[in-house]
């Protein structure tokens, strides 16, 4: 069974699961993201601060697939906020991925205390206007920066990439991206693998529809509407991430899993991260 699609804010249309690369050597990358394309995937998730966007690339031109099967998501580094350093970096990271034009582009961390972020936002209109990217968004937002968005401009972030999963279920947010027109995308959706993958409530659905953790994790962020964007390198798990849509959590599985939130973040808090 295929990935659905979701339509964003503009009127283009992304897959609801895609694969991500954070933490994977370039050369290992072209390897993970071969083995994904022929998996099914058909959106790929990599970042400037990844230092694989090249092997990405390479795994796009090597696979059959026409550019419009395909759906590329990348990153803009702290570093490179700011008007002239956008358009710089964006350039960097297309000749590195290889291609003329770009899916998604996003703003990695808002790093407020910096005060870049709505430069960079004009810079990332003007690719999107250029007809370079097909559509612009955000990662890392709190309510605060993106309601400073919102005010300021006329274009509304399409997603705003975040840290979610079954400990740490974003409900506030997801309501105000829900009011906006923002596509909540989900960044470790399986709690990078971790403890979450261990809990009792998962297994024990898991149990009852013959489907592994890892499975109901994804098919929950599926049901609540979030875009996801699992990571692995091992064969058998890429495959096992992408078939999720071929079950249904009951009410019941839901109202267990929203229970799981424990408001517990595994990465940095946006609101002070400013990484450079
Ligand atoms: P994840 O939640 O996708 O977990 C990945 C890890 O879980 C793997 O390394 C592996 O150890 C384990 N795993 C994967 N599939 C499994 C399975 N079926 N069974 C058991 N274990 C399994 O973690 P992630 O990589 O942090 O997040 C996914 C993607 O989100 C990243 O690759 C990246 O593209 C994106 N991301 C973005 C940001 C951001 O700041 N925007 C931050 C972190 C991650």
């Amino acid at each position: 069974v295929g990935t659905p699609d979701v339509t964003l804010n503009n009127g283009i249309t992304m897959p609801q699961l895609g694969f991500g690369v954070w933490q994977v050597e370039d050369d290992e990358a072209e390897r993970a993201v071969t083995t994904a394309l022929q998996a099914g995937y058909r959106s790929i998730d990599t970042a400037a601060i990844y230092g694989n966007e090249e092997g990405v690339g390479r795994a796009i031109a090597a696979s059959d697939l026409a550019r419009d099967e395909l759906f590329v998501t990348t990153k803009l580094w702290n570093t490179d906020q700011g008007y002239d350093a956008t358009l710089r970096a964006f350039d960097t990271s297309m000749d590195k991925l290889g291609l003329e034009r770009l899916d998604l582009y996003l703003i990695h961390w808002s790093m407020p205390e910096r005060g870049l972020y709505k430069d960079t936002w004009k810079a990332f209109e003007k690719l999107y206007a250029d007809g370079r990217v097909r559509a612009i968004g955000v990662s890392n937002f709190t309510l605060e920066a993106l309601t400073e968005v919102l005010d300021a401009f006329d274009t509304v972030p399409a997603v705003n990439q975040i840290e979610l999963h079954p400990d740490f279920q974003q409900n506030g947010l997801r309501e105000f991206h829900a009011e906006h027109g923002i596509r909540t995308e989900a960044w470790s959706p399986l709690g990078q693998g971790k403890g979450l993958l261990n809990d009792p409530t998962l297994a024990a659905v898991a149990k009852a529809h013959g489907k592994t953790p890892a499975q109901v994790a994804l098919r929950w962020h599926v049901q609540i509407g979030n875009i996801v964007i699992p990571k692995s390198v091992t064969p058998s798990r890429i495959a096992e991430n992408i078939d999720v849509f071929d079950f249904e959590l009951t009410p019941d599985d839901m109202a267990a899993i929203g229970d799981m939130d424990k408001g517990k973040r595994i990465g940095p808090d946006p609101a002070t991260f400013d990484l450079m």
